[in-house]
């Protein structure tokens, strides 16, 4: 039986592995290939070492296919009316953002909608809106926000403010293990487009936090939310209609490069940088493995990541982490970190 909750378990946080194409730097560099992937068997070689995964993407893999695999099971639940979050988990340079984002590659003729290269943020909005139009739902609401954690501290990526503001947490009075953020910017969106101009917005403030912050994007976690209301009609077993809401969410959360940044010259902002973003980023290991492991105490409250995600981590909630890794053999100790960091959540 206890095997049998470990299974369980496990089911709800899947740990997947995207390996990139080496790129022309790492060409130049004459890097050698060290990182051999079976995306049948989920197996990651690198070296003589051997790690197994829920999943595992070769450097061919398209974003379409990681859609598939990882997103849509994932999506399905938000549907119904859970909470659930995609971590992307890797060096920078690795495809974080890649895979999330996506990019719009220039002189590309496609719009976001049907780019090969746009990644997991619109293809869910795209899937959720063809879903909820799709005439299963009376009626619905789309809610995205999307924030920044730098230094343990929050800023909205999508606020009116000129300015950039730091944002405080607090508990939902309403809701059980929920945390609300103070005063962020929860964007109403109607249709699939809106999306396209909302990661513009997002992504034109991260680089005025980033100019006035004096800070590196790869030191900060972006959290894009959607929260999902739908109302269905179900009949009752007198053949009334009744009105039946559900509420669900999805976090899609590009994490801060999980490379040792203390290793380099430690200046003070690098080394106090460091601190919060090794600090958050083994906090949230922590709660991973807690939650496989099945620990009576989960220890959400050790960063402002995990404290944020908590209702949307455990329980009935699905989780997925995509660890990326570059395939060059110049970075292969901090590919044997991030698969180490990823082997430990499983
Ligand atoms: P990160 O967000 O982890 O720092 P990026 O997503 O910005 O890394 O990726 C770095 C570079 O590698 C980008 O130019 C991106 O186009 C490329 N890249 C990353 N992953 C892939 C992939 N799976 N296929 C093709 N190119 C990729
Ligand atoms: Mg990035």
């Amino acid at each position: 039986e206890e095997k049998n909750d470990k299974k369980q378990r496990m089911d709800k946080i899947k740990v997947c592995v995207r390996c990139r194409p080496m790129n022309e730097k790492e060409t130049t560099e004459k890097a050698r290939r060290c990182v051999d992937v079976s995306e049948k068997t989920g197996e990651v070689r690198i070296n003589k070492k051997s790690y197994f995964f829920d999943k595992v993407f070769g450097p061919d893999s398209s974003q379409v296919a990681v859609y598939k695999e990882v997103v849509v099971p994932i999506v399905k639940e938000v549907l119904g009316g859970y909470s659930c979050t995609i971590f992307a988990y890797g060096q920078t340079g690795s495809g974080k953002t890649y895979t999330m984002e996506g990019e719009k590659r220039s002189g590309s003729e496609f719009s976001w909608e049907n780019d090969p290269h746009s990644g997991i943020i619109p293809r869910t909005m795209n899937h959720i809106f063809d879903k909820l139009n799709s005439g299963d739902f009376s009626e619905y609401a789309v809610h995205v926000s999307l924030i920044e954690i730098y230094n343990d501290e929050i800023f909205d990526l999508l606020s009116d403010r000129q300015d950039i503001e730091k944002l405080k947490m607090f508990d939902d009075p309403n809701k059980k293990g929920a945390v609300k953020i103070k005063g962020v910017k929860e964007f109403a969106v109607s249709n699939k487009e809106d999306i396209y101009a909302i990661m513009e917005r997002g992504s034109q403030k991260r680089k005025v936090t980033k100019t006035k912050m004096n800070a590196h994007s790869s030191r900060s976690h972006c959290v894009f939310q959607i929260q999902l209301s739908t109302k269905v009609k179900v009949e009752d077993s007198d053949g009334i209609d009744e009105d039946y809401i559900r509420q669900g969410k999805l976090y899609l959360v590009d994490l801060a490069g999980s490379e040792n940044v203390g290793r380099s010259v430690a200046q003070n902002q690098q080394a106090r940088e460091a601190g919060h973003i090794n600090q958050s980023l083994l906090a949230l290991g922590r709660v991973v493995t807690g939650l496989v492991e099945g620990s009576p105490h989960i220890p959400y409250r050790e960063s402002k990541l995990t404290r944020l995600l908590q209702d949307s981590l455990g329980g009935s909630t699905k989780t997925c982490i995509i660890s990326t890794i570059s395939p060059a053999s110049t970075s292969q100790e901090e590919t044997l970190s991030t698969l180490d960091y990823s082997a430990r959540a499983k």
